[in-house]
């Protein structure tokens, strides 16, 4: 009996996936070929909605760091399948689901982020931080188990997305803002919480790119004392604008030292090869820096700076999806989205040079209606 149980649950769970696997449909997209290719229009599968599944027509995508990064195949431990097409910051609109779907119905909106899929059976998946299942898929770059190959991103006209990693959109805001709260806006809100950032306490944002922007806005609705670090000596004024009390140009080290061992908490938003240590003097005692950009290169950490002061220094990766949905949330009630340059897909190759040259207010969003045009 045993065996026939097990002979039966192997040819179900087969006939399940061969079920799942066989329906796809092509649809637009934007891919690069290579690590030196630039992105270039495409078709590429897609899987039919199976009854987990909601089926979204895409609006726009915001244009991650790491969209760059992985497109140029620059992450040693998470090389790049080609062809690649990136983009995890996906609003749109439902077009049709699965029998099973109970929290959408079509033409209501959607959004996605930066996963897919993970088991939902383990630690990780219970208590709600889905990102460090070990077995997420995610939404670019992952083995595809439903069609073979590898998932792609939302540099495309639509997509299919298992119930439980879809969002809801709160209707009061600006759809091309709302697409960049789906990675920088999770990314930076996470530990942000997560380190009890509060009214009282002083805040440090590294960075002011496409993450850097969104926790600005976080730390200054939660009522921190916000001090923007920037390279950028033209971004002083928005970063005050944005809700900074204080900007420092990283290169004036005389403003930087009057900081010294002041700091609760600082957030390293930078997506190059910089010295972290000059950052960690900032932390009063006991204070954290988390680190979420993502630069491959290792850095160098001096002991001296975590010893003195007993400061901490972590990461953080994205956020989970309940808490991606608590995210949306808040920034509906405080009317929060980020500051976006709207492009056409055409432009993306511009928009990357762009972006390398910190050269975006503050995040580029591609309208997908652009697929139309070409
Ligand atoms: P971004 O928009 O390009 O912003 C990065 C900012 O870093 C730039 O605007 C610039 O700000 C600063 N910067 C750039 N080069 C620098 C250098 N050489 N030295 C010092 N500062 C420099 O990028 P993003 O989309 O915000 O992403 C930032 C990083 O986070 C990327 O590495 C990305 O892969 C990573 N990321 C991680 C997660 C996660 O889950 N942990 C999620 C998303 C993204 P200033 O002009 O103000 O100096
Ligand atoms: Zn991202």
């Amino acid at each position: 009996m045993p065996l026939y149980h097990f002979l039966v649950r192997a040819i179900m769970s087969t006939s399940q996936f061969i079920s799942e696997s066989r329906g796809q449909y092509k649809t637009k997209a934007y891919a690069a070929a290579d690590a030196k290719s630039q992105l270039n229009p495409t078709t590429i599968p897609r899987r039919d909605p199976g009854q987990n599944d909601v089926q979204i027509e895409i609006l726009f995508c915001g244009i991650c760091h790491s969209d760059l990064h992985q497109v140029r195949n620059e992450w040693s431990a998470m090389p790049t399948v080609y062809p690649c097409v990136p983009g995890h910051e996906i609003v749109g609109r439902v077009i049709k689901v699965g029998s099973a779907v109970t929290k959408f119905k079509p033409g209501d909106l959607a959004a996605v982020g930066c996963m897919v899929d993970s088991d939902g059976n383990c630690s990780q998946c219970h208590v709600g931080l889905e990102q460090f299942c070990p077995n997420m898929t995610l939404t670019y770059n992952s083995p595809d188990k439903h069609i073979g190959g590898v998932t792609y991103g939302g540099y495309s006209d639509n997509i299919v997305v298992k119930e439980h990693f879809v969002l809801h959109v709160p209707t009061n805001l600006n759809l091309a803002g709302v697409a960049p709260l789906l990675c920088a806006g999770i990314t930076t809100y996470s530990p942000i919480r997560h380190w009890g950032v509060t009214k009282g306490k002083k805040v440090g944002v590294i960075g002011l790119g496409g993450l850097g922007h969104m926790a600005v806005k976080f730390a200054h609705a939660l009522g921190a004392y916000i001090v923007v670090f920037t390279t950028s000596p033209n971004k002083k004024e928005d970063a005050h604008r944005l809700g900074a009390d204080d900007v420092i140009v990283t290169q004036d080290t005389d403003q930087m030292s009057k900081h010294t061992g002041s700091f609760d908490f600082i957030l390293d938003t930078v997506s190059a090869e910089h010295d972290i240590n000059i950052y960690l003097q900032l932390l009063r005692p006991d204070g954290n820096l988390t680190i979420v950009g993502a630069p491959d290169k290792p850095h160098a950490i001096s002991a001296m700076s975590l010893l003195f002061n007993r400061r901490s220094l972590s990461g953080s990766l994205i956020g989970g999806i309940a808490e991606t949905q608590e995210m949306l949330d808040f920034c509906s009630k405080h009317n929060i989205t980020a500051d976006v340059e709207v492009i056409p897909i055409q432009k993306v190759n511009e928009a990357y040079e762009r972006l390398l040259r910190a050269d975006v207010k503050y995040r580029f969003s591609i309208d997908m209606t652009s697929f139309k045009s070409r």
